[in-house]
């Protein structure tokens, strides 16, 4: 607290991410990142635009970067916006489409972002409590609202909605913004992109932070329609015009380029995601299924006292102390080495 803070920042409540310890050896499954490192191709890109042209600005648009994604999901690239991680094109979404009269909804267990964003730019939100079994029913999202927002999957739960329940919920909901943020899509959900073509109220966002193994680049993308993409450019560009630096921009378009790499990775991590969910269930852990790079896994013994055990032998794993989840831990699927390690370690510990 400071007398030299602005009015409301001493009332803030800023979301607190996973930490990112420094420690070697680390097994580190608690941020969701890729256990792998990215396509060679990615770094290679990043090498080649390492030069004396970083004196300059980069392209205030990103046009390249729009266009191949544009093309990678069969979109005009006036329907798409690109920002500096989902969490920044999160933020201009609920700044320029989601501040109405009528409260935001989003589920009571969601990424703890949401309300985090409300509270920055004064927006009236309700909780709509997930269904017992963690499911997100979206027929509960029937009411009066000035925008609705989950991820598909949800965090830290896993769960995922089909397309068809989203498309109903479209339907029914047809004046305010719908906000789909499809971070982990692709491990296994259907993305919601197909339906923004008939669907002027619908924003998905997506990340290159978990699927494509970029957090430290800072890349993620929003496509609408255009009214939807125009609303997030004019708050960009009354905020930052160059949120992607030229690293950044080559490195998200290359990565696109490489549907190789993409495939075999997103594959080995939702093998991955089965025999870490079938050995979690054999050590008596109850296992939300997840469409998702982590598993929601309840311990027969106190989770915190799981994670403190866990973290003895450096592996690192996340623990939300919501009253709904505090029994939970959340999983991040690591490489097959890292998660013999992990299973191995729960065998003692759950012993
Ligand atoms: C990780 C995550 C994001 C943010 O990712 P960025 O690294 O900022 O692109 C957004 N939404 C959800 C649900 C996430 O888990």
């Amino acid at each position: 607290m400071s007398r030299f803070w602005s009015a409301g920042i001493a009332d803030l409540a800023p979301y607190v991410p996973g930490e990112q310890p420094r420690l070697d050896n680390l097994i580190k499954l608690n941020t969701n990142e890729c256990p792998w490192p990215p396509s060679e191709k990615v770094l290679a890109a990043i090498r080649a635009a390492a030069d004396g042209r970083l004196r300059l600005y980069p392209d205030p648009v990103s046009l390249e970067l729009r266009r191949t994604i544009a093309d990678y999901y069969g979109v005009a690239p006036e329907q798409v916006f690109v920002g500096n991680g989902s969490d920044e094109v999160l933020a201009h979404a609920f700044r320029a489409l989601l501040k109405h009269d009528a409260p935001l909804l989003f589920p009571d267990i969601t990424y703890s972002f949401y309300p985090v964003y409300c509270r920055l730019f004064d927006i009236a939100f309700e909780q709509v409590p997930l269904r017992e079994d963690f499911s997100l029913v979206l027929e509960d999202y029937d009411r009066p609202n000035g925008g609705i927002i989950f991820p598909n999957p949800n965090a830290p739960t896993g769960r995922a909605v089909t397309r068809a329940d989203i498309e109903a919920l479209l339907d029914r909901n047809r004046d305010s913004v719908v906000v789909v943020d499809e971070a982990y899509v692709d491990f296994g959900a259907e993305s919601a992109v197909p339906l923004v073509a008939h669907h002027p109220n619908l924003l998905v966002v997506q990340t290159l932070s978990k699927s494509r193994a970029l957090a430290g680049m800072r890349v993620g993308f929003a496509i609408g329609s255009e009214a939807l993409i125009e609303g997030l450019t004019r708050v960009k560009d009354s905020f930052n015009s160059y949120p992607l630096d030229r690293l950044a921009q080559v490195a998200a378009q290359a990565a696109f380029e490489d549907e190789a790499w993409f495939q075999r990775t997103r594959q080995a991590v939702m093998a991955e995601r089965a025999r870490v969910s079938g050995a979690l269930t054999r050590l008596g852990c109850e296992v939300v299924p997840s469409q998702a790079n982590f598993v929601l896994a309840r311990p027969p013994k106190p989770a915190e006292s799981v994670m403190e055990a866990l973290r003895a032998r450096h592996i690192i794993v996340r623990h939300f102390s919501a009253p709904r989840v505090r029994d939970w831990l959340r999983i991040t699927i690591g490489t097959p080495e890292q998660n013999d390690v992990l299973i191995a370690a729960l065998e003692e510990i759950l012993a």
